[in-house]
């Protein structure tokens, strides 16, 4: 299956060779038809181009974020949506945006292939708002149920911008007051005055926020208590414990997370069995491939009328 992964290694591995070797080998045909004399500057000539063409490729990390830039002007990212039921009534309750690239070279790829790669540039605040946009547009088009929330997900460098609410509260137009944003335990935010305001005036905005990824990186307790968050979603791999451990550890969670006064969410929920664990657990809401996996708008709307007809 084509993916979007040689944008950064086989691809750039072969373009190297590829180049090194024709310049190699025009080295060679130009030293068999000229004299001696012409050979110095053609050596001189082809040595400039590979390695101004090696010096270019070898850095895939800026080669990845200028053709992602491009990508966005073209129109090459699309959003797809995955459902979040709550675990009581077993309804869903909202849905999470989640960027996919499709390379019109190497096919559709998702976001693990390179939002770690745009993490703390000013493109990844560009793409949330892209996500915001196309979110805004989908879901006023839907008959999106009133009680549906939309998530999204940002970046710790985003939330840190002097721009970041006028860059959210423009984008996100009508859906503000459905909006959860996702903050990844992942990236470490500074709690400055400047951060702690922002995400204020927000909430004054009814806007909801959730701490993704929960056990898996820079999150201390104090962040539970600083930033208020509404929900708090316990990474996937925890699922992956055997027997009593896990039940025990999510009981744990979901106890810590409600004093804080929020609801826990459960990612990456693929079968009965990891479904049945969570209904003895204290968990609130929960995500995963067993309730729907991430979907095109289209989709989503047949979802979405068979949510309000059941
Ligand atoms: P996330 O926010 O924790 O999103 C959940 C990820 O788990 C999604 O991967 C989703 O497709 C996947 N998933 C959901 N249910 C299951 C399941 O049952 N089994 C398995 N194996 N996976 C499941 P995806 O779409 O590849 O996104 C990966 C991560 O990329 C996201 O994790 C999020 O951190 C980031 N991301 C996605 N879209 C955006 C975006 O617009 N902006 C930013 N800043 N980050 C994004
Ligand atoms: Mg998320
Ligand atoms: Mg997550």
């Amino acid at each position: 299956m084509r993916r979007l992964q040689p944008v950064f290694d086989g691809h750039l591995e072969v373009v190297v060779t590829v180049a090194v070797t024709l310049s190699l080998a025009c080295l060679l045909a130009a030293s068999l038809i000229t004299s001696p004399y012409a050979v110095a500057p053609v050596v001189a000539l082809l040595g400039c181009a590979a390695a101004v063409h090696v010096g270019h490729l070898v850095r895939p990390k800026a080669r990845l974020r200028r053709a992602a830039a491009i990508g966005l002007r073209r129109g090459e990212f699309h959003v797809v949506y995955q459902p979040i039921v709550d675990m009581r009534t077993r309804h869903c309750v909202g849905v999470e945006a989640l960027l996919r690239w499709g390379h019109p070279k190497f096919g559709v790829g998702g976001p693990g292939l390179f939002i770690g790669e745009l993490e703390g540039t000013r493109l990844l605040s560009a793409l949330t708002c892209f996500v915001l946009r196309e979110a805004n547009i989908a879901l006023t088009q839907l008959p999106f149920p009133q009680h549906w929330h939309i998530s999204v997900n940002i970046c710790a460098r985003h939330l840190m911008e002097d721009r970041f609410v006028d860059d959210i509260c423009e984008s996100a137009g009508p859906i503000l007051e459905r909006l959860v944003l996702e903050l990844t335990e992942r990236s470490c935010v500074e709690r400055t005055p400047r951060v702690v305001t922002a995400l204020a005036q927000l909430k004054q905005r009814d806007v909801r926020l959730s701490l993704d990824d929960f056990g898996t990186g820079f999150s201390n307790f104090d962040l539970l208590a600083d930033f208020r968050f509404d929900y708090v979603k316990v990474d996937r791999r925890f699922l992956a414990m055997r027997g009593e451990a896990r039940s025990q550890f999510l009981k744990s969670v979901a106890a810590l997370v409600h004093t804080h006064g929020a609801k826990v969410v459960v990612e990456g929920v693929e079968n009965a069995a990891e479904h049945d664990v969570l209904q003895h657990s204290g968990i609130d809401l929960a995500q995963g491939y067993w309730f729907g996996k991430p979907m095109a708008v289209d989709q989503l709307r047949a979802f979405a009328w068979a949510s309000i007809n059941t």
